[in-house]
């Protein structure tokens, strides 16, 4: 079998064409334009290149992008009074806080200042709890992203054995929970995993969110499974430097029935999610109905 390739960047972009029409329409119709705002303590490289291009695809959305750029010595207490100013600000329906901060800065007490229906990562504790209930929440954005594009490929996810490798509080937790709120039954796998092989084999669904660059070889793949790459990882190749997830992809894909690739998978739909995420927010906050096919 050769899988089918789950284009990623194809349809991140038509998720932000749908964001982009509904914008357009709330700002028509209702006089109200969503912002997001986007905070980045310190100058660590990755994130800056991450924070500009959230910024850049805010404003072609339509949506206002609202920077604040603070250097890596802001205290908590000031960190702190920004979030509170952004929590009562009407013009702002999302809050993003770029991961990680500094070590001064307790990372979950950050989180958890953030208003929790402005919180358009996910990350807050209420999310969490109303999400592993099965209640509305914000969803975070990366698992979000894949549970889209799974429901696009097979509609129903309805009794399909899911096998997630990874149990981060940013994926890997997630992503189960969303799995099982599709009705799959869920297995999360990760460093401890007994015989991480055979589990994976018994997976109609593959999530990989690991951080280790193509340890999931094909023939772990059960022939005809779906298989999602959330891993990035920059290697070395033929004195080149090259991006590759956590699945080899080329023995995957010839056993898969669908795969995504690296690049150009998981990672352009964690914008447009966020992005999704925001204009949700701003829905709820003004009481209109929620963009259809963009939550959870
Ligand atoms: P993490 O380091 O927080 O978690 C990794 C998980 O993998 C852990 O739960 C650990 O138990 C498990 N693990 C480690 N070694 C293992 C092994 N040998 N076998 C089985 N499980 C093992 O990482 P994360 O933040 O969840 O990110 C995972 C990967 O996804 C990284 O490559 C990251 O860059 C990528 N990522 C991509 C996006 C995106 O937008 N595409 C977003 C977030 C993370």
């Amino acid at each position: 079998m050769v899988a089918q390739v789950i284009d990623g960047k194809a349809f991140a972009a038509k998720v932000r064409a749908q964001v982009a029409d509904q914008v357009a329409k709330l700002k028509e119709e209702n006089g109200i334009t969503p912002g997001l705002a986007v905070v980045l303590v310190g100058e660590d490289p990755a994130s800056q290149v991450y924070v500009r291009s959230k910024g850049k695809m805010t404003v072609e959305v339509g949506m206002n992008s609202y920077e604040h750029k603070l250097d890596a010595e802001t205290s908590e207490a000031e960190l702190l009074a920004l979030i509170d100013k952004l929590n009562t600000d009407p013009a702002v329906h999302g809050i993003l806080v770029q991961l990680p901060l500094p070590k001064h800065l307790n990372e979950d007490l950050v989180i958890n200042s953030i208003d929790p229906a402005k919180d358009v990562d996910g990350f807050h504790i209420s999310n969490v709890g109303l999400l592993g209930t099965g209640q509305k929440s914000m969803v975070p954005c990366t698992p979000l992203g894949c549970l889209m594009m799974l429901r696009d490929h097979h509609g129903s996810l309805s009794g399909m054995d899911a096998v997630v490798i990874g149990r981060s509080n940013i994926v890997g937790k997630p992503m189960a929970q969303l799995l099982l709120g599709d009705s799959c039954t869920v297995t999360i796998a990760h460093s401890r995993t007994k015989d991480l092989p055979d589990v994976v084999r018994r997976a109609d669904i593959v999530v990989a969110a690991v951080g280790r660059p193509e340890m999931v070889p094909g023939d772990w793949i059960k022939e005809g499974a779906t298989v999602i790459d959330v891993g990035i990882n920059r290697i070395e190749r033929d004195g080149k430097t090259k991006l590759v997830g956590d699945v080899d992809y080329a023995s995957a894909a010839e056993r898969a029935g669908a795969i995504t690739p690296v690049p150009g998978g998981v990672g352009p739909m964690t914008i447009a999610c966020l992005l999704a995420n925001t204009l949700t927010a701003c829905c709820r906050a003004n009481k209109l109905p929620e963009p259809e096919g963009l939550t959870a």
